[in-house]
């Protein structure tokens, strides 16, 4: 089968390679999309929790052609989304009921052969099945918004509460339906593309600010006075520590902070600890997450996220340097979806 290799960080190839056999209790997955992310670059550099040599592609839904030994609850024709997440069950963290903080996280596409291939293995109990009339575009965000339930669970959001969020990627437009959802008052959501802004303002959160990429001062007032108070959330979903720094000033006393986007591993902000103490800011971080696949998937069943106009470039296995590079840049794209067979 064809599928993307990488020998080393910034060094990968399509190569044709062995077909997986699934092994008992695991299912292969015939990959129809798989999503691609900021966290892919990451890994492409060798950071994140990549281990190498690598398939990457952690966001990925496809349809069954294979089940292993003891699978009875799966057959081949199954369409499903794929959880990424494999935890030990056994740690001292998942011994303690908090998998996401396993010691032997493993997680395809990141330390282990994920969906950017035509076909990829997956345990049984990670498939997930994809609803009737939820098409494989849709599903392909499963993995995406799973993380974005998790942010919520870390967030606790209340009602009434007002929202402010930097950053209208794929994170940022997932995010803030569905803290919308969750009881917000208000989301406000800035960034410096209009058109990402644009497809916000279709999808419901109708408050947006364009703010200048190299003017951190533009937008201040705009966004003040939506919330002269201040907000009760902030979030970062950009993973730029300059803009940690800068939305501290939208906070107000009791305020939340949520690290959402991914920064480098060296990056860092300052911060005053007695601006902390004396106003009982949260520092909230997520990461990933485990065991968010069902409500994800009834979010985007329901309707309550959605997707439509989302997917914004659409390439094959062979034109995966092209995506990195559009990811890169990433002023021209939101979501960009791999086709690894068709
Ligand atoms: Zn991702
Ligand atoms: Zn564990």
């Amino acid at each position: 089968m064809i599928a993307i290799v990488y020998t080393k960080p910034e060094c990968f190839s399509i190569q044709d390679v062995q077909e997986p056999k699934p092994g008992p209790r695991q299912v292969m997955v015939r990959v129809k999309r798989c999503g691609i992310c900021k966290t892919d670059l990451h890994i492409h550099h060798g950071r994140f929790i990549s281990q190498f040599p690598l398939t990457p592609g952690h966001e990925f839904c496809g349809e069954i052609v294979e089940v292993g030994s003891g699978v009875a609850e799966w057959k081949p024709g199954d369409r499903v989304t794929c959880d990424n997440t494999v935890v030990c069950g056994c740690c001292y963290y998942c011994r303690r009921n908090q998998p996401l903080y396993c010691q032997n996280f493993y997680s395809l596409g990141c330390t282990g052969p994920g969906g950017l291939a035509e076909y990829a293995l997956v345990n049984a109990d990670k498939a997930f099945r994809i609803p009737d009339h939820m098409s494989f575009d849709e599903a392909a965000f499963t993995e995406p918004l799973s993380c974005v339930v998790h942010g919520v669970d870390m967030l606790d959001p209340k009602c009434g509460d007002k929202v402010l969020i930097f950053g209208a990627g794929p994170a940022g437009l997932l995010l803030s339906q569905l803290v919308q959802h969750c009881g917000a008052a208000l989301v406000v959501v800035v960034a410096p593309t209009q058109f990402k802004l644009d497809v916000l303002n279709k999808l419901g959160v109708k408050h947006t600010v364009l703010m200048r990429r190299n003017d951190l001062t533009s937008h201040v007032e705009a966004v003040r006075a939506l919330a002269p108070e201040g907000y009760d959330i902030v979030v970062d979903a950009t993973g730029t520590p300059q803009i940690i720094e800068h939305a501290f000033q939208f906070t107000k006393m009791g305020s939340k902070v949520l690290i959402y986007g991914v920064c480098n591993e060296e990056d860092l902000i300052q911060v005053k600890p007695y601006w902390l103490f004396r106003n009982e800011i949260k520092l909230i971080g997520s990461f990933a997450q485990t065991h968010c696949f069902d409500r994800a998937i009834s979010y985007l069943d329901q309707r309550v996220v959605c997707v439509d106009g989302v997917i914004t470039h659409r390439v094959g296995l062979k034109e995966y340097a092209k995506a990195l590079t559009l990811l890169a840049d990433g002023k021209e794209n939101l979501k960009i979806i791999v086709h690894p067979t068709e």
